[in-house]
């Protein structure tokens, strides 16, 4: 079972090992008499795992506040675990995103008939997570950009770097410590995901976040890194909007432009089938008058990508 790391005094990472959908991190901040939660997850038993192992390394200290860093499910599912009394802080734009794929959406989706090639990978990535007893329950206390919090003493800053991967991206920076939780702003050894963008904004956000000259960066996904991490980001973004520029350029369709995408120095990276989302997004980064697609479609086409070019998936290994 998955435990808190301790990365800095009093400051906790839960980490899962990167593998595919849904695994996400968390964090845990203490002060004094308090305490802050980093994210939940994303369902209610891996919600109370966590809850478990803060308790056990709080040592009598409550969880009195919470942060979702932004609206997938897998950071927020398990809010409805929180004590009513804790202040769940969000960026405003990151709640209407939480109704876009809502538990039932997710327990209905696992048991549509999707086709040969939707059904299985959808199965693979979300299938071991319990959505159907989950109750959304939103935060309470809305922000616009930055704001800061006084955890029993303990300055913690929260910033919405997004739109990038959602329509806010809200990063937990604990300046005494060196501790920066980065939410999905940042993956690490996986394959990050574009909902939002654009691009140019992820990539100021990277900016960003080496100016605030972290330690420790707690990433969404994937183990602990420092600065390292970050560049690694900036570089997979950098080199996705050069492809597709030249693809749209080549009068590529978005599925040409997937396919035919070279991993290059990331292709070492899970779940590479991503890029499929993600060319969606830069797509309309380079010609707003592109249509919407439905996100059925996007993984429809992402799940095809998986089958031709990943001969090993990791969809949900
Ligand atoms: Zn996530």
């Amino acid at each position: 079972m998955t435990e808190l790391q301790r990365v800095a005094e009093d400051v906790w990472a839960w980490v899962r090992p990167g593998r595919g959908w849904g695994w996400s991190n968390a964090g845990v901040v203490g002060g004094r008499g308090q305490a802050l939660l980093v994210d939940t997850l994303y369902d209610l038993r891996l919600t109370r795992q966590l809850l478990t192992a803060a308790v056990k390394v709080l040592d009598g200290r409550p969880i009195t506040d919470a942060v979702n860093t932004h609206a997938n499910g897998d950071h927020c599912f398990g809010n409805e675990l929180l004590g009513a009394d804790v202040r769940i802080h969000a960026a405003r734009e990151t709640v209407p995103g939480m109704h876009e794929a809502p538990p039932h959406y997710m327990a209905a989706i696992l048991k549509a008939d999707l086709g040969p090639v939707l059904t299985p990978y959808m199965q693979k990535a979300f299938g071991p997570f319990a959505f159907e007893e989950i109750t959304l329950r939103e935060p309470d206390s809305l922000f616009d950009g930055s704001h800061t919090l006084d955890i029993g003493g303990r300055t913690v800053h929260l910033h919405d770097l997004g739109p990038a991967h959602t329509e806010a991206d809200t990063v937990v920076h604990v300046p005494d410590a060196g501790v920066l939780f980065t939410g999905d702003l940042l993956f690490v050894e996986s394959t990050p995901i574009m909902w939002a963008g654009p691009s140019r904004t992820w990539i100021a956000a990277c900016d960003r976040m080496i100016a605030m000259d972290p330690e420790v960066v707690v990433p969404g996904h994937g183990p602990v890194t420092g600065q390292d991490g970050i560049l690694a980001m900036r570089g997979y973004l950098e080199h996705a909007f050069e492809h597709a520029k030249a693809a749209h350029a080549r009068g590529e369709s978005i599925e040409e432009a997937g396919l035919g995408f070279d991993t290059g120095p990331y292709a070492g990276w899970e779940n590479p089938e991503r890029i499929v989302i993600t060319m969606h997004a830069l797509y309309r980064e380079i010609d707003p008058a592109q249509p919407v697609v439905d996100p059925v479609t996007i993984f429809q086409r992402m799940a095809e990508w998986d089958r031709r070019r990943n001969p090993v998936s990791a969809a949900g290994a």
